[in-house]
């Protein structure tokens, strides 16, 4: 294929920050390959999806190595992608995975072992076809295994050089500060903290965002549309081939309540008086906070990536709009 990509992606249209305290820039908003680029997706809107993100500063794509349906195939799909269009550019481009989640038959394929971790990241590296990871995460903490395995793992999987930087992913904090201090006497500093953030799911409020910001690490939150509740999409229904009805999506119907719809449709109104769409209103909203150094939103279409990128254009908040939204949030408006 002959994919040159756009001369202008960096002119300023996607900040870039910081992550905790290393020397890697991150866009403010990355890309997640959670759905839609499994084997049951189109693969031409896969790629067209991956091409205009990067057209547009996306530099970050977020992988695990169960991603799809079928689980690797996410993987597989955006290998072939990468090295048809952007194998040129992959000094340009920072590629996550992570493993910790069931993947595959036995005692061995789930979990957060040294066995799986280093199985899994050369199964990834295999179905991506690619030489090493920017960032390889320990995609949870598994209630078992002592960190210091799982961390002493990590440590290994850089000096084989298989990935360049390590994450985790939300870890509960007592776990998480144990994980820092393991990683960081053993010369390995924990790059990233990965977590749901969102507007319906401020658990991370209460300490993990400040452990990892007390610790030098940069932090960057999943699904900030709180998988797509937080657009206008489901405000008449549940429409055809949206993630709440997909079979193979993981968000359920009964999510979404008249409870839920009823603080949408008011905060819809409040993007609206900000001149945004409720998506972007809510990666803005994320995004308020500077430790926070990336969103990875997901996408089913260009459109959708094109109507969320816009929220760089209107990030700061007025404090009675905060306080609207806090209102709503609590169901006091
Ligand atoms: P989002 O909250 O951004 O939800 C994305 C979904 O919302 C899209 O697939 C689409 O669904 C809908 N959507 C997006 N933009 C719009 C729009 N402008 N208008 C209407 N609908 C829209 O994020 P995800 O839940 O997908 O998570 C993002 C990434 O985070 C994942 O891909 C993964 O990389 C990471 N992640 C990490 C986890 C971890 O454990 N560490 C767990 C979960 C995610 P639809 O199909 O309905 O169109």
């Amino acid at each position: 294929m002959n994919y040159q990509p756009a001369e202008d992606r960096y002119n300023g249209q996607m900040p870039y920050t910081y992550c905790g305290k290393s020397g890697l820039l991150l866009p403010r908003i990355s890309l997640g390959l959670w759905h839609n680029f499994g084997d049951v997706d189109d693969q031409q809107t896969a790629r067209d999806m991956l091409l205009y993100a990067f057209d547009h500063g996306i530099t970050h794509f977020d992988l695990a190595n169960n991603y799809g349906p079928a689980p690797g195939s996410a993987e597989r799909n955006f290998g072939k992608i990468f090295h048809e269009n952007l194998v040129s550019y992959r000094d340009e481009i920072i590629i996550s995975t992570k493993a910790g989640h069931s993947m595959w038959n036995g005692p061995y394929g789930d979990g957060s072992s040294r066995k799986n971790l280093m199985a899994s990241i050369d199964q990834s590296l295999k179905r991506t076809g690619l030489e090493y990871f920017d960032i390889f995460y320990s995609h949870r903490y598994d209630g078992v295994t002592p960190i210091e395995e799982t961390m002493q793992a990590l440590v290994d999987i850089v000096k084989k050089g298989k990935a360049l930087y390590v994450g985790i992913s939300k870890y509960p904090a007592e776990k998480q500060v144990l994980a820092y201090n393991y990683l960081n006497s053993h010369g390995v500093p924990c790059l990233i903290s990965q977590y749901r953030y969102n507007m319906f799911d401020r658990s991370i409020e209460q300490d993990n965002l400040s452990i990892a910001s007390q610790h030098g690490t940069g932090f960057i939150v999943f699904s900030p549309l709180a998988q797509g509740i937080l657009t206008n999409k489901y405000l008449k229904g549940i429409p055809e081939n949206s993630r709440a009805s997909r079979p193979t999506g993981f968000l359920q119907r009964s999510t979404i309540t008249p409870e839920i719809i009823n603080k949408v449709a008011k905060l819809n109104a409040v993007a609206e008086l900000r001149g945004q769409s409720l998506a972007q209103m809510a990666l803005a909203w994320v995004l308020r906070d500077n430790r926070i150094t990336s969103a990875i939103i997901g996408s089913s279409s260009v459109g959708q990536l094109a109507d969320n990128l816009k929220a760089m254009q209107h990030l700061n908040f007025s404090e009675e709009e905060i306080q609207n939204i806090e209102q709503i949030l609590l169901g006091n408006q």
